[in-house]
């Protein structure tokens, strides 16, 4: 098996990926004791509580916002990254342009149930007001945006995903 069909598949065990300019950080699944239901998606009970409280303070300024995708496990996200590709494996160009805004399973900040994709999956997101919201108050809650545009990884500009780095723990998971 060769270097993109490992990472393809889920069986690349090195600590990151780094390819084409991209780097992919190794990320565990979430413990299940720390998973909750949060709206109708898992993610980790910290995260859960800090987003409520986001929530409700978003809707007092006519803000809604909610969770479309949560904790993903390392099983479900094999089948995730090379669902787009036409064959496997991949060409060169198609996985670099995959890489950029996917990540292989056992490299997705999705594992750990600390990081979550808000409202919508679409880059126009970037230009409606809950977004800017988010910019203004989002930190005040313990959360960031893992992807802003010339982010040091190397990926595409995400501004609806948004990790939450409010405890110490939350903090060591994302120290790479
Ligand atoms: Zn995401």
């Amino acid at each position: 098996m060769n270097l993109t069909e490992e990472i393809t598949t889920g069986n690349y065990k090195g600590e990151k990926i780094v390819y084409g300019g991209i780097t992919h950080y190794k990320y565990a699944d979430c413990a299940e004791e720390n998973l909750i239901t949060c709206g109708e998606k898992q993610v980790h009970k910290d995260l859960a509580k800090a987003f409520l409280k986001m929530q409700n303070d978003a809707i007092k300024d006519g803000i809604k916002l909610e969770i479309i995708s949560g904790f993903r496990s390392i099983e479900y996200q094999k089948t995730i990254f090379p669902c787009k590709f036409k064959n496997l494996p991949p060409t060169e160009e198609e996985f670099i342009a995959r890489l950029k805004y996917s990540a292989p399973a056992g490299f997705s900040e999705h594992h750990t149930g600390l990081a979550i994709d808000i409202n919508s999956l679409e880059e126009d997101f970037a230009d409606t007001k809950e977004y800017e919201w988010l910019l203004k108050h989002a930190q005040n809650y313990g959360f960031e945006m893992s992807f802003p545009k010339n982010n040091k990884q190397g990926l595409g500009f995400e501004p609806w995903h948004w990790k939450y780095t409010g405890t110490e723990e939350a903090k060591k998971t994302f120290m790479l």
